[in-house]
């Protein structure tokens, strides 16, 4: 059994197959116009973004390398209309579709595709969390998975979290000599000159695993860097910056990180970035989060569960959370549910948000499984170290979890996740649960702005 974990760990991290290996894990094509829209599988993108301090405007050239393995009309997303679109050398152009089940909202390519490799270049402006200042500018890709479409797809284009994909990105603010901004981002960065950046990401990152923060060097705030020395000898650089007090933030990284790193392995990126300024509750990203001091230790636990070990849609999104939620209560136990049921991974197959009572009923579920496997004998805690040692680095489905935890605990729970999980006998159509959540309140508008200017 080891073995055939092992194999699946392989092919999942591209020791396979490597162009396809999350593509299984796509949604299903559709019909559109008499043909089908299909989903692609992003090779590599470059992103190549120009902040135009005179004239407040920021616009993108992207080139994407793509792999068809059927034919039909390309999917991918970007919210802003691209102004220019260059498919293999041709001129044409992309409309917004809705799935068929009504659930989220593409854009699709108005030009048919064989299968093969191809190159797709667009040009677009980012309006969404910028700011522009006397004394510079600010632009931040702030991200929510409680609603639709609030990944990378807002800033770049970008594919659906099942595609992994190496990016890479040039940042020049243009027309502001003299008025220095940094970059916070949780890539590989190099400055080359005042005002211009290169960044190269890990290649294992998803549509929801990039930090970027662009603002004027004198809005740094108070800004703390250290090493903290990892249990793998590595030395990790850790970047603290907010407008409030540091050295609170310093001592809960420092605990939390040792916490983390004792329970599930060393940390699962080359850097810590923490942003804080959240107004409350806060947002994860691979090796970096925006969030309030409060949150800190569910923020840094995502840089394991769900940016590391990544959710590949809307109705994977539901673990990380539960398994957040089951740590921050200090992994309670419990005999018996007081629930009916949910519809956690029973979402549409195009749905792309996680449904919110992960935190609560997910969670609870988590416990019952804890429940059971201690009068066995057997750790969920300890299985969910193992389970992130061999699925790091890759994306992850429910039915995937299911089958590791079945197999780890030996306990029959095919009927706890289609009641419990999938909602089997779930009211069809039940409206999702709209309350908000102490870790990830979702910002207005307004609170994303100020989030973004420091
Ligand atoms: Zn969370």
């Amino acid at each position: 059994m080891r073995l055939h974990t092992l194999f699946l760990a392989m092919i999942a991290l591209g020791l396979g197959n490597s162009a396809l290996a999350s593509y299984d894990q796509a949604p299903p094509s559709f019909t559109y116009k008499q043909d089908q829209a299909v989903f692609i599988d992003f090779d590599d993108a470059s992103y190549d973004i120009s902040y135009d301090f005179s004239n407040k405007k920021v616009s993108v050239n992207t080139l994407i390398s793509f792999t068809a393995s059927k034919a039909g009309y390309p999917i991918f997303d970007l919210v802003a209309s691209p102004s220019e679109v260059i498919l293999d050398g041709q001129n044409t152009y992309t409309e917004t579709i809705k799935d068929p089940d009504q659930q989220t909202t593409l854009r699709i390519i108005q030009q048919t595709i064989a299968p093969g490799r191809h190159q797709l270049q667009l040009k677009h402006f980012i309006t969404t969390n910028v700011v522009f200042g006397a004394a510079g500018l600010a632009s931040g890709f702030w991200t929510s998975d409680l609603n639709d479409r609030r990944y990378l797809e807002q800033y770049l284009p970008t594919n659906l979290e099942f595609d992994q994909y190496k990016m890479y990105v040039r940042v020049n603010v243009l027309g502001a000599e003299g008025l220095p901004h940094v970059l916070k981002t949780n890539g590989n960065v190099t400055q080359i000159a005042e005002n211009s950046f290169e960044v190269v990401f890990p290649k294992f990152y998803t549509a929801s695993s990039v930090f970027f923060h662009l603002f004027p060097v004198k809005n740094s705030g108070n800004n703390v860097q250290f090493y903290y020395p990892s249990i793998d000898g590595r030395l990790i650089p850790v970047d603290i910056y907010t407008t409030y007090n540091t050295e609170e933030f310093v001592v809960s990284t420092k605990k939390i990180l040792a916490e983390l790193e004792a329970d599930y392995g060393p940390f699962p990126h080359d850097q810590v970035i923490i942003y804080g300024n959240s107004p409350s509750g806060g947002m994860e990203y691979s090796g970096a989060t925006a969030t309030s001091l409060s949150a800190l230790g569910h923020e840094l636990f995502h840089s394991y569960h769900a940016r590391a070990l990544m959710p590949a849609n809307g109705n994977a999104g539901w673990m990380d959370e539960a398994i957040a939620r089951w740590r921050d209560n200090k992994y309670p136990f419990l005999a018996k549910l007081n629930f009916e049921s949910t519809q956690l991974a029973g979402h549409s197959v195009w749905s792309r948000m996680t449904d919110r009572m992960a935190y609560t009923e997910g969670s609870a579920f988590l416990s019952l499984i804890a429940y059971r496997m201690n009068e066995k004998g057997l750790s969920l805690k300890l299985f969910f170290k193992d389970y992130f040692q061999t699925y790091k680095y890759t994306t992850v489905t429910t039915p995937l979890f299911q089958a590791e935890i079945t197999r780890a605990s030996s306990l029959d729970l095919a009927k706890d996740f289609d009641k419990y999980i999938y909602g089997k006998s779930y009211l069809k159509n039940s409206a999702r649960h709209t309350q908000e959540d102490p870790n990830h309140p979702r910002l207005t508008k307004e609170q994303l702005l100020e989030l973004t200017w420091p």
